[in-house]
This record gives structure tokens, C-alpha cells and sequence, in this order.
């Protein structure tokens, strides 16, 4: 979240580059000139290739190579896509010494060093830039690689590969050309390779032998020249710089700017370039690719998880084209019964990888997501990184690596993303209905908890069916990054391919969407629109599906769902550490008895905004919602009496209850706040059912209902002011929270209740209202024959007018509690109902950076509240302030309130654990700034 709503995304070609450093870092032969933090500079790849090559407690077998930085990248956008002087110079030693260290020459016809380029931004953006591998083989090259590796076929392997991918990233989406949907160059190129597996009977890419791969290229090569008028280069330094330039420009790529935007990446970052001496999981049986975790990402278990494919590229695993088999047992999955495991069919290379991930592990201290090669037998290294997890296991890694003495508390509670915490507290498909129903299909649980939705088949009718308010599971063969903005509109993403660490499945994981991938069984005909499973059921777009994410299971239909559960001792041992480090307490806004209860099962502290009126919504309430709108609309203060009187025991009743359930914990009840006309019903029979109630005829009714009409309800008659129209109002209020509390001291029951005064903006509100709270909590003493009644009295802070007199207010008030929905509205001058005509165009056109409803504008609105803690503190030293706003629950604007010294935050009680943890995290955060 942007520390500020109003701060705008700068644009690397806007500003004035800053002066470049050293703008290549060497790794490889146990040294290393760049390091893990260096990640700013270096990118994650790179800084971490360093980390691996050259730590002297690593120094793991890391193939030859160089970073060229992020600052390059810059500079390249801000002078028309040129690169600084001297780059060039550099780029030649560095390869120099790779071939130094490999022992071959990189264009050499009779023992050539191929290289691979690949992009490595701050953060990872998984499949959203690009690679070229093979860069180096050329008519003259290729002869030599046979006689080296005599295997033809891996040769031609290879050139197959670098064709593909060089035409599609270097000559077409870096070039600028943007050919027609499935008629970009790579499409083209796969089809003509279908085309020839089919030919021959074949399915897979490994059945193809050298004579077809040598004519696949030549193919390759001429189609190339007629979709993009060009050659394919044949000249191994235009190949490296073409492909250094591509990955650059991939940085300004569609799909990259739309990642950035979801993911909130400045583009400032840019990107590295990573350059380093290839090394081949496709020789042959004794070579293989692949990837893995040091924990499992989907629950944290502490065992190494991971996928492989034997005679392959990278590439591969990821593309989901074929089904990886299991690392060792741990990672075996139902798809990957029969296959034999790594560790069975090459136990040393799988006991040194073994090995080296567990010092991995030690080194970072947390849990890492590894890429590997085995060429020959000889295993090598290629990535590591912090790897992504979704919410169980992030919450499991944390508190076990705690356990394992591997981090301490500060850092543990650093190690869950609100975002991830959330997901412990997701829907899932109700136990009892899946027990009923059988799966129609099953995949890999890609992406936790349950979703339902209607089939889409498209990314773009993701957007727009969403758009449009349906919910949307999209099916897809397998997803790519284009298919990013669709993914995010869906409920869950199904594929038919993939493992679990294909495209769909790290895009999901990294935002805890529910998915399952690599379900085999279903047939996608795109076309026609249409998914069947094997076995015979076919579905249309928009036929119900039912995902369970966690077990990988796909349901026919609309299944129900269960809230997350509230009882979860993972999440209760989490919060527990969390509430060891944090000082801001967490209270939840909660409107009735059963609110009241759940806030306390999620941990909350108390209750930070009990809204009277809202008693009058929802369940049950037709009752007393009759008796409110009797009041709402009397005329006369005897009528209104009378109304106050029936409405009376309603609302003494849910406030004992409520009182009852916090057992003691504050509760803060603000006086009515109902936007009047809100409640003034407008169907005839209602109408005509209060109009006999009252005792007067509809004619007089629809008058008196449209004397209520506001013009902005918002800003009405409302709040403290109804107040102080109508005494006998407040005093009920009042009357029934000191009767409520003094009957349940005499049930033994202890209370706190603190009532507050809700849209003051001037002191002589709060005399006028509090005398009232005097008045009626003396007959009440007297009444009940009690002495004292333990409460406190204070005052929402929502009008900036407030913000500015808070010094007088807190002459008066007890406490302070920031209604920071009002206070942006009137801020802004933004009516809190009439947002959504033009907040999408703000945000979109980055005159806001976020919502300023969503997270608190610290600028703006957050200032006013500087003011009022400042200025209310000066005259109160203990003043307790708190905030009862939506902002209460969300992360940022939680840091942001213990930065002010807020005494608590206050939000649903959904989102009480977030607050929990963002208060945690705020403490750990503020640490380097004190020192
Ligand atoms: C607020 O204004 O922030 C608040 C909590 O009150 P309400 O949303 O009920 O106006
Ligand atoms: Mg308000």
C-alpha cells in the first residue's frame, strides 16, 4: 500500500537519470563481485546468483556470469533505448571470463559457449519478462556443439528453442510489433511443430528426432523471414545484444506495465539482465531441469518439495507443456503416482541438491524456491530465491522457523503479509456439502480455500463478466501472463496443465487466489466453448463450477460455502506472537450480540463502535425497525416520547447483551447517527401501516416523510444534532446503557460501557450532550440503588473542524474516536455514497494513487489527525483515541495510526486479525528509525 494516496508513480523516462555506477557485476569460479543485498541494483536473480557463486559459506555450483544492472535499465529508457558508454567493453571482459572459466569461446565454431539472458527485476514477476536461452548457436556453431556433445539432436533441440524465443521476444514484442490474437510468431512456430508431431504419430516434443528437429528449424527460419520481413540473426554477438536490449525492453512490455500496476512494482525498479554460460538438462537420461521449494509453499510443510523433468530445458517445467515427476516421495501427487522420483533415478545429484538446499535454507533463514540443472549427472545451480507461499503455509513457515530458532519474533511477525493472514480466514466449500458430492475432475492445489463461479473461457471475458458483477471461474488450458488482468477478475483459475509451479499456479499463490492446475482430465474446446471431462460431461461458458483450492478438487454446479473457520490454532498461535510485539490494542466494530462474540473469538479487545442504529437492520429487526421509524417521523415531543418509550427495552436489551458478551472489554456505544431519510419507508403498505400506527392519516405521513428528505443525507440532520434537537433522544440512549450495565453489576457481570457523541464539531455540543449523560446517569444511580457505574464519555472526531478544536474538545471528552469515513468524506468534500461516478477514473488516471475510503490519505486526511491527536493530547495527557472508521482493518492505515500513538484501532471483527498483525508490524518497522 502507498504510504500516501496522492503519491503518483513516477515514470523512469519522466525524470533525469541519476549518475550510473559500476554497471556490471561479475559471478562465477567460488567468487563474486554483487551480493544477496544488492537485490536494488542487481535485481533478485541477479543479487542472489552472486549470493549463491561467491558467499564463502555457499559457494555452490553456479554456472559463470554477469548482472548488467538495474540503473542500465534506466538509463535505457531515458535516452532513447542507448545504453551508457563503455557497456559494450564491459559486456566483452565479462563474457571473456566466462570463457575463461568454462574453457569455451563464446562464437566459437569447434567448442562454442552458449549463454543465456534473462530478466531479474527488484521483486520477482513471474513469467512477465523474458529469457532467451542458447544465444550463441549459429550455422557456425552448431557443427561444433554436435562433435562436442555428439548429439545432433540436442543441437537441433536447442536451435528450435532459440529460434522460437528470439523471434518472439527480441524480433517481434521488443520490435513493437503486435500481431493479431494466436497470430504472434511463437503461436505460429508451435503450430508448424504440432503440425510435424502429428505427421508423425507423435505427442511429445522428445519424440521428434534430429532429422525432424534439423527440418523443424529450417522451417522455423523461413517462416520467421516472411511474418517479420527479416532474418533470423546468424551472428552470435547480434544475438547476445539483440537479447540483452529485449529484456530491457520487456521491462515497458504490455504485460509487465499491467503486473506492475496490479502488484503496485514502481516502474522506476527497471530491470537487470542476467548473462551466464548455459548448461543443458536436455543431453540425454542423465540430464534433467528443475524446480523446487525448501518448504512446501502450499502448507508449509518442512520437507523439500519440488518437480523435475528428465532430458529437458527449464522452460518446460514451468510451461506446464508436460507433467513433471516428484523430486522425492514428499512432492508425489496423484498426477505423479507411477513416476519414478529424482532422488530413485539419480540419487547423488538428488543428495548434493539435498544438501545444498538445507544450507540454503540455514543461510537465508526463510524458505526458498530453487531452480536447477542436472547436465550429465553434474548438478548446477541456476536460481534462488525467497519463495512464494500462500497464507497457511507463510503463517506455518514462520512460526516453525521461530521454533527452529531461525528467526526471532520481530522477524516472524514480518514474515506473514496481511494479505496472506487473510487467507486463514477465507471461505471454503462447506465439508458437509463436498462429503455429498463427487468431483467432477481433480488438479493440484494450486491456490487455497474454495470459490465458485460461471465458466469463462478467455481472460478478456474474465474482465468483462466480472465487470458486469457475475462471479467467474476462468478455464484455461494453461495460463500466460497476458492472461494476468482475467486471472485477477476471477473468483479461481482452472487449468487443464501445468504442475505446481506453472504460470497459473505462482500468480495465484502469490495472491492467495483459490486455483487448481494440471487437471488432465478436461478437454477444452475453445471454439465451440465448451470443457468436458473424461467420462463424458461437457459444460457450456457460464455453467457453474465449484473449486476447492486446498485439495484440488472441481465440482459440478454451485456449491455452498463456509466461512473460515473462527477456531484455527495456527492462526491463534500467530496471533499470539503477534500480540507479544505490538502496543496499539485492536477492539472491532460490532453491532449486535452474535458481532459481539465473533470480535471476541477473533480477538478483539473490546468494541470500538457499537452503531445504535444498526440494531435496526437486518434479522429480527422489523420489530424495533417499526418503532425507530415511528420516532424518526413523530411530530411532536410527546409523540416522540411515546415512540421512545416502545423503542426503549429494544435497544437496552441488545446493548446488555452486548455489554454481557465483552464481559468487562470497553464497549463504545455511540448515540443514534442515522441518515434519516434512510429510514423512512417508501413501499405503500409500510406506509400505510405507520400511518395507522401513529394515528394519522398517509396524506399527513408523506408529508411529514418528505420534511426528511436531504439533499446530502450525509451532511444533515444527523448525529449529535439530532441529539440536540430532540433530548428525550439521547436520554433513552443513555438511560438504557446505564440501566443495561447497573442490572448486569447486579448480575455480577462486570461493564465498560464509554458513550460516544457522534459528528460534533463544537464544544458546546459536547456540554450539551454530556449534561444530558449526567442528568440521566443520576436517575439511574438513584433508580437502581447503585453508586457507581463505570463508564467514560467521549466523542467521535469525523468533522475537520473537530481536528482543529480537539483542544477544546478534550476539556469535555474522555476520548477521542476517529470516524475517519466522515472525516475523509468532509476532507475531500467527496459524499461518501457518490464515489463510484468518478473514484475508477481517479485512480485509474493516478490523480489518486488508491482510495482514500479504502486507506487513510495521510497527506490530506492523515494530518487532520495529527492535528487532533496533538492538540487533544495537550490538554489530556491519557486522552485515549481511537479509530472506528473502515480504515481500522487496513494494514497501512492500522501502521499509520500507531505512528500517531493511537491507543486502538477499531474494525470488523473479519478483519480483527489483520489488525493484529499490521499492529505487530508497525512496532517492527518503526525499530530502525529510533536508532
Ligand atoms: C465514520 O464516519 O468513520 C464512522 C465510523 O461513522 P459512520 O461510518 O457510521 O458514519
Ligand atoms: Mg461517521
Amino acid at each position: 500500500m502507498p504510504s500516501s494516496v496522492l503519491t503518483r508513480k513516477s515514470n523512469p523516462s519522466a525524470s533525469k537519470p541519476a549518475k550510473i555506477g559500476k554497471c556490471v557485476y561479475f559471478f562465477g569460479g567460488g567468487k563474486s563481485e554483487g551480493n544477496e543485498s544488492m537485490k536494488n541494483l542487481l535485481g533478485g536473480k541477479g543479487a542472489n546468483l552472486a549470493e549463491m557463486a561467491g558467499h564463502p559459506d555457499l559457494r555452490l555450483p553456479v554456472p559463470p556470469g554477469f548482472t548488467i544492472t538495474t540503473e542500465v535499465c534506466a538509463y535505457y529508457w531515458q535516452n532513447k533505448r542507448s545504453y551508457p558508454k563503455g557497456l559494450r567493453e564491459l559486456v566483452g571482459d565479462s563474457l571473456a571470463r566466462i570463457e575463461r572459466l568454462s574453457g569455451k569461446k563464446f562464437g566459437d565454431p569447434s567448442n562454442p559457449l552458449l549463454v543465456s539472458v534473462r530478466s531479474g527485476a527488484r521483486k520477482s514477476m513471474p513469467g512477465m519478462m523474458e529469457t532467451i536461452l542458447n544465444v550463441g548457436l549459429t550455422k557456425d556453431t552448431i557443427p561444433g556443439l554436435i562433435a562436442q556433445t555428439r548429439n545432433e539432436r540436442f543441437v537441433y533441440d536447442a536451435y528450435r528453442r532459440l529460434i522460437m524465443m528470439y523471434s518472439d521476444v527480441v524480433m517481434e514484442k521488443a520490435a513493437g510489433v503486435s500481431p493479431a490474437e494466436d497470430q504472434g510468431i511463437r503461436k505460429q512456430l508451435e503450430r508448424i511443430m504440432d503440425a510435424a508431431k502429428k505427421r508423425k504419430g507423435v505427442r511429445l516434443d522428445t519424440e521428434l528426432d534430429a532429422k525432424d528437429l534439423k527440418k523443424l528449424c529450417a522451417r522455423f527460419k523461413d517462416k520467421v523471414q516472411e511474418v517479420l520481413g527479416e532474418a533470423f540473426p546468424d551472428e552470435p554477438m547480434a544475438q547476445l545484444w539483440g537479447s540483452i536490449g529485449a529484456v530491457f525492453a520487456s521491462w515497458m512490455g504490455k504485460r509487465a506495465v499491467s503486473y506492475r500496476r496490479i502488484e503496485g512494482i514502481p516502474e522506476e525498479w527497471g530491470t537487470a539482465v542476467n548473462v551466464q554460460a548455459m548448461v543443458f538438462g536436455n543431453m540425454g537420461n542423465n540430464s534433467a531441469t528443475g524446480v523446487g521449494f525448501t518448504r512446501n509453499p502450499g502448507d508449509g510443510d518442512n520437507r523439500f518439495y519440488g518437480e523435475f523433468l528428465v532430458n529437458a530445458q527449464g522452460e518446460d517445467v514451468v510451461a506446464g507443456i508436460r507433467t513433471p515427476a516428484p523430486i522425492n516421495e514428499f512432492s508425489r501427487s496423484d498426477q505423479s503416482q507411477n513416476r519414478k522420483s529424482l532422488e530413485q533415478l539419480m540419487p547423488e545429484a538428488y543428495k548434493e541438491l539435498d544438501d545444498i538446499v538445507r544450507r540454503l535454507e540455514r543461510h537465508y533463514r526463510d524458505m526458498l524456491d530453487i531452480e536447477f540443472t542436472i547436465e550429465k549427472k553434474r548438478l548446477y545451480m541456476l536460481q534462488c530465491r525467497v519463495g512464494k507461499r500462500n497464507g497457511p503455509a507463510a503463517v506455518k513457515i514462520a512460526l516453525d522457523m521461530l521454533r527452529e530458532k531461525l528467526i526471532a519474533k520481530e522477524e516472524a511477525v514480518l514474515r506473514v503479509t496481511p494479505a496472506q493472514l487473510d487467507e486463514l480466514l477465507h471461505p471454503i466449500v462447506d465439508p458437509a456439502a463436498e462429503a455429498k458430492h463427487k468431483p467432477l475432475a481433480k488438479g493440484l492445489p494450486a491456490g487455497p480455500g474454495g470459490a465458485k463461479g460461471m465458466i469463462v473461457f478467455t481472460a478478456a471475458e474474465a474482465v468483462a463478466w466480472a465487470k458486469s458483477g457475475k462471479q467467474v471461474i476462468l478455464v484455461r488450458e494453461e495460463t500466460n501472463p497476458e492472461d494476468v488482468e482475467g486471472m485477477r477478475a476471477a473468483q479461481a483459475i482452472l487449468t487443464a496443465r501445468g504442475g505446481m509451479t506453472s504460470h497459473a499456479a505462482l500468480v495465484a499463490r502469490g495472491w492467495g487466489k483459490c486455483c487448481v492446475v494440471g487437471c488432465g482430465s478436461l478437454e477444452i474446446d475453445l471454439p465451440k466453448k465448451t470443457v468436458s471431462v473424461a467420462g463424458g460431461k461437457t459444460l457450456q461458458e457460464g455453467d457453474w463450477l465449484t473449486l476447492n483450492g486446498s485439495k484440488g478438487l472441481v465440482y459440478e454446479g454451485s456449491l455452498p460455502m463456509k466461512d473460515a473457520s473462527e477456531s484455527n490454532k495456527m492462526l491463534d498461535d500467530f496471533l499470539k506472537v503477534c500480540s507479544q510485539v505490538r502496543r496499539l490494542k485492536v477492539r472491532a466494530n460490532a453491532d449486535t450480540p452474535e458481532d459481539a462474540a465473533r470480535a471476541r473469538k477473533f480477538g478483539a479487545e473490546g468494541i470500538g463502535l457499537f452503531r445504535v442504529e444498526h440494531m435496526f437492520y437486518g434479522k429480527g429487526s422489523e420489530e424495533p425497525l417499526f418503532k425507530l421509524r415511528k420516532m424518526i417521523v413523530s411530530k411532536t415531543e410527546a409523540e416522540r416520547r411515546a415512540a421512545l418509550d416502545e423503542l426503549f427495552p429494544h435497544v437496552k436489551a441488545d446493548i446488555k447483551a452486548t455489554l454481557q458478551a465483552m464481559k468487562g472489554l470497553p464497549v463504545t456505544i455511540r448515540t443514534i447517527d442515522p441518515p434519516l431519510h434512510e429510514f423512512v419507508p417508501h413501499d405503500p403498505t409500510a406506509l400505510a401501516e405507520l400511518a395507522q400506527s401513529l394515528g394519522i392519516g398517509l396524506a399527513e405521513l408523506e408529508k411529514r416523510a418528505a420534511g426528511l428528505r436531504e439533499s446530502n443525507p450525509m451532511m444533515g440532520h444527523r448525529g449529535v444534532r439530532l441529539g440536540i434537537t430532540y433530548p428525550e433522544v439521547t436520554e433513552m440512549q443513555v438511560r438504557a446503557i446505564f440501566e443495561a450495565a447497573a442490572e448486569l453489576a447486579k448480575e455480577g457481570v462486570k461493564t465498560l460501557p464509554e458513550i460516544m457523541i457522534p459528528v460534533v464539531c463544537v464544544e458546546t455540543e459536547l456540554h450539551n450532550q454530556f449534561a444530558l449523560v449526567e442528568k440521566v446517569y443520576g436517575e439511574v444511580l438513584q433508580a437502581q440503588g447503585v453508586r457507581v457505574i463505570p463508564h467514560l464519555v467521549g466523542t467521535m472526531i469525523e468533522i475537520p473542524r473537530a481536528c482543529i478544536v480537539a483542544d477544546r474538545l478534550a476539556e469535555v471528552a474522555q476520548f477521542f474516536s476517529f470516524g475517519t469515513n466522515d472525516l475523509t468524506q468532509m476532507g475531500f468534500g467527496f459524499s461518501r455514497d457518490d464515489t463510484g461516478a468518478f473514484m475508477p477514473g481517479y485512480l485509474d488516471k493516478q490523480i489518486l494513487a488508491a482510495d482514500p475510503f479504502q486507506t487513510i490519505d495521510q497527506p490530506g486526511i492523515g494530518e487532520l489527525m495529527r492535528m487532533g491527536v496533538e492538540r487533544g493530547r495537550k490538554v489530556r495527557k491519557d486522552l485515549k483515541i481511537g479509530i472506528c472508521g473502515e480504515h481500522g482493518g487496513e494494514p497501512a492505515s492500522v501502521e499509520f495510526c500507531h505512528s500517531l500513538g493511537f491507543s486502538y484501532v477499531s474494525c470488523s471483527p473479519f478483519r480483527v486479525p489483520i489488525a493484529i498483525l499490521a499492529a505487530a508490524q508497525a512496532v517492527v518497522k518503526e525499530k530502525p528509525k529510533r536508532k
